[in-house]
């Protein structure tokens, strides 16, 4: 007998080894036969051809021996955790358990000032993992106590400053490199969907498949309009996004996004896809501006804990624009929206309502934009 543990990574983990052994001794304490243990795995090169042929999707890798070396372990184990469910709250330390191979749901409890949006743990220092760790070994929970000269990376050094100080730092280049840029100006943000198993024919298993977009056009200081796509979730959505950010992008002014990459790589994608589209997509990539490493070399203030992402930034730019009045307030939650769109047995009435929470979200980001931008640029000096 064959068992096949399914896993929807694109590569084995240790875990998924484990994970297999405990499934493989239940199976032989149930007196199941096995001679043969595999894990399946998503093969991300694959391209989905259509009419649901799906073979080559899944990589079949056996992992019997190994499988073999671990069965003696599983009784352990299993004592191990009925312990813990019978014992008390154990006393163990956070460390790297604490984030591999997930983060544990229970972080806020044990390490509450990382989690929480309260004070400044050294944890807050932008990929200062190792040094964090070091800091705290040493006993400094609060990043404000640690002595200037332990940072020298200017980023560090930078979120200690306002840390230590409370008030926000603005270097006015920000607002001159924005001065110097003409109009129109266009703001632009894209919503995508990935699937593990892809539906659309040319599509690969997670690949990044956009769905929507929104843009706000600013034809001169503060005069703005919008435009926007929303797929309907019945097919393929690329060839209506791409057609229609065409005509609303125009052939001239700065596109902003906030970190570009994303954007780029889509645009370009499409690009590739639909030849016919390829120039006006190309062309639009080269005029797009990433607002994310201005706010990163120019920006920071105390209540951004380390992180210049837009949902960090723009609170502190702009209160008013809060993500939490929305029903979609992030990008998961849009794609979780899109994928109840996609499901036939949503109802109509559900279905306008994810519209409506989707259509909302997107152009939230699209004018978190223009405050950030705007913010920079009314301090140039
Ligand atoms: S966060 Fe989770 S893994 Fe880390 S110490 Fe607490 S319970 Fe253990």
């Amino acid at each position: 007998m064959r068992m096949v543990e399914v896993k929807s990574t694109t590569s084995i983990k240790d875990y998924h080894l484990m994970d297999a052994a405990i499934q493989s001794w239940v199976a032989k304490q149930a007196m199941l036969p096995l001679n043969k243990v595999e894990i399946a795995y998503i093969d991300n090169s694959f391209i989905y051809p259509g009419d649901g042929m799906y073979q080559g999707l899944f990589h079949f890798a056996d992992v019997s021996e190994q499988i073999a070396d671990l069965q003696d372990d599983v009784p352990g184990w299993i004592n191990a955790a009925r312990a813990s469910l019978s014992g008390g709250e154990p006393c163990v330390a956070t460390g790297p358990q604490c984030h591999t191979p997930f983060k544990c749901p229970f972080l806020s409890f044990c390490s509450p000032s990382v989690e929480s949006d309260d004070g400044f743990p050294p944890e807050i220092l932008p990929y200062g993992a190792a040094l964090s760790a070091k800091l705290r070994k040493e006993g400094y929970n609060d990043l404000r106590d640690v002595p200037a000269d332990r940072l020298d990376n200017l980023r560090h050094q930078l979120v200690w400053r306002v840390s230590k100080s409370g008030q926000s730092e603005l270097d006015p280049e920000a607002g001159r490199l924005l001065a110097a840029l003409p109009y129109p100006r266009y703001y632009l943000d894209f919503e995508t969907i990935s699937l593990a198993v892809p539906v659309w024919t040319g599509t690969r298993p997670y690949m990044q498949v956009p769905f929507q977009w929104s843009c706000h056009i600013e034809t001169a200081k503060g005069v703005m309009t919008h435009s926007e796509f929303l797929a309907d979730g019945r097919g393929d959505p690329r060839q209506n996004f791409a057609e229609s950010l065409i005509d609303a992008i125009g052939t001239n002014g700065p596109i902003f996004a906030y970190n570009a990459p994303f954007e780029r790589s889509r645009m370009q994608e499409l690009a590739d896809h639909f030849p016919i589209l390829s120039r006006a997509l190309e062309d639009a990539i080269d005029r797009i501006v990433d607002l994310l490493p201005i706010a990163r070399e120019y920006y920071y203030h105390p209540a951004m804990r380390g992180s210049w992402s837009i949902k960090a930034v723009l609170p502190t730019i702009a209160p008013d624009l809060a993500y939490d009045d929305l029903e979609v307030g992030n990008g998961d939650m849009a794609q979780q929206a899109f994928a109840e769109i996609m499901e036939i047995k949503t109802s109509p009435e559900r279905r306008q309502k994810l519209k409506g929470a989707l259509l909302s979200y997107c152009e939230r980001d699209t004018l978190a934009m223009v405050r950030i931008a705007h913010y920079f640029e009314d301090n140039e000096s």
